[in-house]
């Protein structure tokens, strides 16, 4: 998958091509991510990429210039890479909030031009003129858009095929199937007046398996009861909690 992502601060990225899962799966080629800087696109010996409000009051707003420029390049990037279906992405608190079922329906472009916005924001003309999609990661305001960037570029990146050592526990996620994960438990046997329920360490994969199901289900009962309306269960699930509650 191809990324371009526009940001002020392109070293920031870093933390996610250079560790874990995501960082892999630039060494092996998986994803290109490709940071590009509107301060290259700037005009004049001071390179601005801000400006005052028009209407006056506080802060500066991202000129539409060098944007518009960040994103040519970007495009011309993306089709040396065979890329087509490549959406413009402004990461926004005003965006649509990211759920895991519209990240299952992003990873099926061929990749994304990321916008990080700065200050009070970006000169909305900007806006209407390049950006298909907006994206906020949740109800509170952040100082850039590059954590969100990086938020939304981890989760498309982790969901790709070959790029996770385990594919099953991607499958296994809070809510893939629509219920949280279940608890987990490793060595040793005791923690802290703690064991590790039984079940875990019997061997039988049936009852490991009902086990896991059912504190998942309670779990999403308890924490998030909304997502449980919308659950699909299989036979063999309805059959678990049909026997817990006869
Ligand atoms: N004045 C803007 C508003 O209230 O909508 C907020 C600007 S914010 C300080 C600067 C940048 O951070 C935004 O342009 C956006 O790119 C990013 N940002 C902040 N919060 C975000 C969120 N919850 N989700 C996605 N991006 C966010």
């Amino acid at each position: 998958m191809f990324f371009a992502v526009i940001t002020l601060f392109p070293e920031m990225f870093e933390a996610i091509t250079a560790y874990g899962i995501s960082g892999r799966a630039v060494k092996r080629d998986i994803v290109q991510i490709h940071c590009i800087n509107p301060r290259d696109f700037a005009e004049g010996n001071y390179k601005r990429v801000d400006e005052r409000p028009f209407g006056g009051g506080p802060g500066m707003v991202m000129m539409a210039e060098p944007l518009a420029k960040a994103i040519h390049h970007a495009k011309q990037l993306a089709s040396q890479a065979g890329c087509t279906r490549v959406p413009v992405v402004y990461m926004s608190p005003q965006g649509k909030t990211l759920h895991e079922n519209e990240v299952h329906d992003l990873i099926e472009y061929d990749g994304m031009i990321v916008l990080c916005g700065r200050y009070e924001g970006i000169d909305e003309r900007l806006i209407q003129q390049y950006v298909d999609q907006e994206w906020s990661i949740g109800d509170y305001v952040l100082s850039g858009g590059e954590l969100p960037a990086m938020v939304l570029l981890d989760t498309l990146i982790r969901r790709l095929p070959n790029t996770m050592s385990d594919e099953q526990s991607a499958v296994q996620d809070s809510f893939v199937d629509g219920l949280l994960d279940c608890p987990q438990y490793t060595k040793p046997d005791h923690f802290e007046g703690l064991s590790v329920p039984d079940v875990l360490k019997s061997g039988h994969h049936g009852n490991i398996e009902k086990w896991r199901f059912l504190q998942r289900y309670q779990r999403t009962l308890d924490r998030r009861p909304e997502l449980v309306e919308k659950v699909e269960l299989s036979p063999q699930q309805k059959k678990w909690l049909k026997d817990l509650k006869a």
